[in-house]
């Protein structure tokens, strides 16, 4: 019965679970969570300070799988069997990716076919579902030997521009890697949360959310009213990202080197170097005006300036696709609120300056570009979670939903945090022979009683017809739907008599008013729990002295005196039980009651005597 777990002795809510962030990104994937002190997020970093997991998959000879840094040198030295930006694969066929066919240096299986596609290594074919829950995987085991406990639910962070299928692809490799996806997030909407945005009630703002990664450029334009986020227009460049700059500063000193691209092809290993020697040298720029290093007994030496130069193009490519977004979105740069700087090529100086005089506007960049996706979506998970109390999403239901049982008990049907859409039923039966009617009454809270909770709605399921009592099924069902419009229906499945109600769950309720109900929960919690025990168990011995009662009556003559004598006698004895408070009295009465009637029941009990019995009722 318990909605929330409740620690009884601190009458605090129990934490005993993590809900992580994960950012599967095209180029490098991190997870971060809220750190339970500081409340902050933060990225989960191992002992080197590095949050930062390539999204890289090597497969080795002899069937050893390496994920991330470890994987990334067989990049060039093994390009066969080293899969990088699978991400770029989920939810597509082969006719998809056939103009970017020579992207790939892995084998991607060309069957001319839109069926999925398949990459193989060696003897082996992979899904790309697969090959992303090798990384997911790998950032599981991370964050489970960094947290010392198991990480089981997920939130998974991907482009706004993902369809279906690449959604579904995306949470089917969650599954793959044993992890519960509780929900698949944007990338911009996790953003926009990380710094705050979207997170108080009555705030409404148009963000621009700038994301440059490693192969990569996204820009979306997202309003946010009420918590809820809407996107406005996505455009970008699928390839277009750092790379290119590493890739503008190769050529810069093969040219000053004099060596070619078939000598590259030659050399591996050269080929290697010199590539992560430009990545170097383009972070190195990020911060200081030149950048100089010796290999080889060759100097290579790049200003920031020439470095500029070389990708200024490519940055006005960037701020086209913004034009293009915010006229798609039927906006001028006026009306962007707040600029978001995400992806780790928008530490560039050149992309920054430029981003901002587009827009007019100072950039929030404050926290760390490659990590700020992932933080946006612990803050969603602990959301999830029901942690952060001061929020409430409107896509999970604040309370729980439930209808009034027998002796004013709540029975939960949908409880709080309940993703929506939302579904539910569970069978109810009668109390009374040939009851033609019944009361379903609908509310909404935490408390054991539905006096301490609110009440929705009610209405009467009219038209059963004549049954004796316990026969009837009645199904009662819940549904919201994706605006949180709750459909209650009744239904008794013998004759097939129906009956509807819709309601507005939230209607009316403000924040406080919720948190005021689920603090009352926590405070009278152990009360509750005693009540509901009691009222249960005097439910329980009413309906069951009636009905042994009525049993005594109806087969006289299948019993014998003493069996009758001593069952009235049990019976006396419930009622005596049940005048008084006592839980453990009546309890110890029913189970009397139930050895001496369960012989002779059991001897000619007929169906339905049997629901009688059984069956639970409104
Ligand atoms: P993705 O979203 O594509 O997975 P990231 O957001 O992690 O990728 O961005 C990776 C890119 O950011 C790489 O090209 C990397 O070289 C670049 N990058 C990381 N740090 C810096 C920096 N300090 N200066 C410039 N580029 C950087
Ligand atoms: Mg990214």
């Amino acid at each position: 019965m318990a909605k929330i777990p409740i620690n009884i002795a601190t009458g605090s809510l129990q934490q005993n679970e993590v809900i992580v962030g994960i950012d599967l990104g095209t180029t490098n994937s991190l997870i971060a969570i809220i750190h339970p002190e500081s409340k902050k997020p933060v990225a989960l970093k191992e002992h080197d300070g590095n949050a930062l997991v390539p999204s890289v998959i090597y497969f080795g000879k002899n069937g050893n799988i390496l994920v991330g840094d470890e994987a990334k040198p067989y990049l060039t030295l093994e390009p066969q069997n080293t899969i990088f930006s699978v991400k770029r694969l989920m939810g597509k066929s082969y006719n998809d990716i056939r103009d970017h066919a020579s992207f790939f240096t892995y084998k991607i299986i060309d069957d001319n076919t839109e069926s999925l596609v398949k990459i193989q290594v060696g003897e082996t074919f992979y899904s790309p579902i697969e090959l992303s829950s090798f990384i997911l995987k790998e950032l599981k085991n991370r964050a489970e030997h960094i947290l010392k406990m198991p990480v089981q639910k997920a939130v998974i962070t991907v482009p706004a521009y993902f369809n279906d299928a690449q959604r579904q692809a995306t949470r089917a490799a969650g599954k793959l890697a044993g992890l519960d996806v509780l929900r698949i997030i944007n990338e911009p909407t996790a953003a926009s949360l990380a710094y705050g945005l979207g997170l108080k009630p009555e705030e409404s703002k148009t963000v621009a959310v700038y994301d440059l990664g490693g192969g990569t450029f996204d820009i979306s334009i997202l309003r946010i009213v009420n918590g809820v986020f809407e996107v406005l227009a996505t455009h970008g460049d699928t390839y277009l990202g750092g790379d290119d700059f590493d890739r503008a500063i190769m050529q810069y000193w093969m040219q000053q080197l004099g060596i070619t691209e078939n000598d590259l092809a030659q050399n591996k290993e050269q080929a290697q170097s010199l590539r992560l020697l430009a990545e170097k040298a383009k972070k190195h720029l990020s911060v200081s005006g030149v950048f100089q290093e010796t290999i080889n007994g060759k100097e290579l030496t790049i200003s920031r300036e020439r470095f500029e130069s070389l990708i200024s193009d490519a940055v006005n490519k960037t701020l086209e696709c913004c034009s293009a977004a915010l006229s798609d979105a039927g906006l001028r740069v006026e009306d962007i609120d707040e600029v978001i700087m995400v992806g780790g090529s928008s530490r560039v100086p050149l992309v920054k300056e430029r981003v901002k005089s587009f827009f007019k506007k100072e950039l929030n960049d404050s926290l760390n570009p490659d990590e700020v996706v992932a933080l946006g979506a612990a803050v969603q998970a602990d959301i999830l979670a029901g942690n952060n109390k001061d929020f409430l999403l409107l896509d999970v239901i604040p309370l729980s939903l439930g209808i009034e049982t027998m002796g004013g008990l709540m029975d939960v049907l949908i409880p709080r945090n309940s993703k929506i859409p939302a579904k539910a039923s569970r069978q109810y039966t009668t109390q009374k022979d040939g009851q033609p009617g019944m009361k379903i009454a609908i509310y909404q809270g935490e408390r054991d009683l539905v006096q301490h909770n609110r009440k929705l709605a009610e209405f009467i399921l009219k038209g059963i017809p004549a049954m004796p009592a316990g026969l009837p099924k009645v199904e009662i069902s819940f549904l919201i739907n994706a605006d949180g419009i709750l459909t209650v229906k009744a239904k008794e499945l013998r004759s097939g008599v129906e009956q509807s109600i819709e309601v507005k769950p939230q209607y009316g309720l403000t924040d406080e008013e919720v948190e005021k109900m689920l603090m009352e929960s926590l405070l009278h919690a152990r009360e509750d729990i005693a009540k509901r025990a009691l009222i249960e168990a005097a439910t329980e011995a009413e309906q069951l002295s009636d009905t042994a009662e009525k049993f005594i009556q109806k087969n006289k003559e299948l019993l014998s005196e003493e069996e009758v004598a001593q069952t009235k006698k049990a019976i006396e004895n419930v009622r005596i039980a049940l005048a008084g408070t006592d839980k453990d009295k009546i309890q110890l009465a029913i189970e009397e009651l139930n050895r001496i009637t369960q012989p002779f029941a059991e001897r000619v009990m007929n169906e339905a005597v049997r629901s009688v019995l059984q069956g639970k009722k409104l």
